[in-house]
C-alpha cells in the first residue's frame, strides 16, 4: 500500500467518492473510507486514534496521509436570544462567520461559502465587502463540524444542528466546485446524514448553476429576488443585468419538476423601506410567482455602517404579506435573530483581504446590450 506522497489531505474535503477513491489507491476496500466517514461525522471523532473498528496499521497510514482539521477560531459571540456566531480564521488576515440559530423545533446553522461575495448586491455588508476567495469544500465543512462539537451533544442522537443553510458569506453557486461536494457530505448517511428538506442553498441567481444543481444533487433552494421587476433587481441584485427575471424564473419553474410533490423554492424577499415594499410591489410579485410552487420568505432589512437603507416599517411589511397570502402564496416573515451581534441576515462581515471588487454594477442593463452580458457562467 503506498501514502499519497503530497501534504496531508485534510478529510473535511472529501466526500464518500473522493475519499473511497483515495481509500482504493491505497488498496482500501471502500467500506474503509465508509468507516472513518461515520467516525468524523457522526461521532464527532477528529482523532485517528479513536476509530476502535479500524486496524492499528491503517490507523497510522491514515494519520500520515491525512489530518482532520477543524477551523481555528478567532472569535466567538452570543446574543441575548441564543444566537452564536464564531468568526474563525480563513488564511493569513482573512476571517469567516458562522451563524448558530436556536429554535424550539430546530438548530439552524447558517454557513460561509467565500471570504467575502462578488455579487455586489446593494443592501448587503459582505457584498460591499467585495470578493476575496472561495473557501474550500474541507472549508465549508469544518464549519458544520466544529459547530456541531463546540454546541455539544451527541452527535447521533442529539442533531443539534438539524438544519445547514448556506446563507452566511458569499454566493455558493459562484463557488459550485467546492459547494457540491459539502452539500455531498451534508446529505451523505455517512456523512452528516441531513434530509434533503434540511440542507438549503441560497442564490442571487446564477441561472447556469441552478440548472446544475438541480441535476446534480437533491437538496432545497431559496431564491434572493428582493424585487419583481428587472429595472428594480438590476440595481439591487446586480447579477438580474446577466441573468434577467425571465430567465431565472424559468430556471426555478424547472427545478422543482420531477422532485417530490412537497418541493418548493423558498423566495427571499429583502424589505427595504421606500424601495421595494409597497403594495403594488406585492402585487407584481404575486403575479410573478402565480402558478410556481412557491413560498415567500420576507426580510426585515438589517442595518450595516455605511448603507443607505432602511427597514420597512412592520404595518407596512404585514400589508405586503397579506397581499401575497389573498393570493394563496405562503409568506412568513423572518425574525430578526442575533442583531445585537451583527449575526443577522446580510450583516456578516468577516475580514476579506486582498479583495476584487468586480464591477456587476457595470454592466449594462440587458435591454441596452443583450449580447453582451449573455451566457458567461
Ligand atoms: N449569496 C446568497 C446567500 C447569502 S445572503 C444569496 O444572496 O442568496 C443570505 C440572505 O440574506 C439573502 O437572501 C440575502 O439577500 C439576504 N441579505 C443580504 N443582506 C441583507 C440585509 N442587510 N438585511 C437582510 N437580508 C439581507
Ligand atoms: Fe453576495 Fe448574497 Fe450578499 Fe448578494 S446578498 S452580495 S449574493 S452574499
Amino acid at each position: 500500500m503506498t501514502v499519497p506522497a503530497n501534504a496531508p489531505v485534510n478529510l473535511f474535503g472529501l466526500d464518500r467518492a473522493a475519499l473511497r477513491a483515495r481509500f482504493a489507491e491505497m488498496g482500501e476496500a471502500p467500506y474503509r473510507a465508509d468507516q472513518v466517514m461515520n467516525w468524523i461525522y457522526r461521532r464527532g471523532v477528529d482523532d485517528f486514534a479513536q476509530m476502535s473498528n479500524i486496524g492499528k496499521d491503517l490507523r497510522a497510514k491514515l494519520a500520515q496521509a491525512f489530518v482532520i482539521q477543524p477551523p481555528e477560531l478567532i472569535a466567538e459571540q452570543q446574543s441575548a436570544d441564543g444566537t452564536r456566531k464564531w468568526v474563525t480564521k480563513a488564511g493569513e488576515g482573512q476571517a469567516i462567520e458562522t451563524v448558530f440559530i436556536p429554535e424550539d423545533d430546530r438548530g439552524t446553522l447558517c454557513i460561509s461559502s467565500q471570504v467575502g461575495c462578488a455579487m455586489d448586491c446593494s443592501f448587503c455588508s459582505t457584498g460591499a465587502q467585495g470578493f476575496s476567495r472561495n473557501l474550500t469544500t474541507a472549508e465549508i465543512i469544518a464549519q458544520v463540524w466544529f459547530a456541531a462539537k463546540t454546541l455539544g451533544g451527541n452527535f447521533q442522537t442529539d442533531r443539534v444542528v438539524s438544519n445547514v443553510v448556506f446563507m452566511g458569506m458569499g454566493e455558493p453557486l459562484a463557488n459550485y466546485g467546492e459547494v457540491l461536494p459539502a452539500l455531498r457530505i451534508l446529505l451523505d448517511d455517512h456523512g452528516f446524514g441531513l434530509s434533503k428538506r434540511k440542507v438549503t442553498v441560497s442564490t442571487s441567481g446564477l441561472v447556469p448553476f441552478i440548472e446544475r444543481l438541480r441535476e446534480d444533487v437533491d437538496c432545497a433552494l431559496a431564491l434572493s429576488l428582493h424585487a419583481p421587476s428587472d429595472a428594480l433587481r438590476d440595481e439591487l441584485v446586480p447579477i438580474n443585468r446577466k441573468y434577467p427575471l425571465a430567465e431565472l424564473m424559468e430556471a426555478c419553474r424547472k427545478y422543482t419538476i420531477g422532485k417530490d410533490r412537497k418541493a418548493h423554492i423558498v423566495y427571499e424577499y429583502v424589505m427595504l423601506d421606500g424601495i421595494n415594499d409597497s403594495p403594488e410591489h406585492a402585487r407584481q410579485l404575486a403575479r410573478l410567482l402565480a402558478g410556481l410552487p412557491a413560498k415567500v420568505n420576507l426580510i426585515p432589512f438589517n442595518p450595516f455602517p455605511q448603507t443607505q437603507y432602511q427597514r420597512s416599517p412592520a404595518e407596512r411589511i404585514r400589508a405586503f404579506s397579506d397581499i401575497l397570502r389573498a393570493k394563496d402564496i405562503v409568506t412568513t416573515t423572518r425574525k430578526t435573530r442575533g442583531d445585537d451581534i451583527d449575526a443577522a441576515c446580510g450583516q456578516l462581515a468577516g475580514k476579506v483581504q486582498s479583495r476584487q471588487k468586480q464591477r456587476l454594477r457595470d454592466i449594462p442593463v440587458k435591454s441596452d446590450v443583450p449580447r453582451l452580458v449573455r451566457g458567461h457562467a
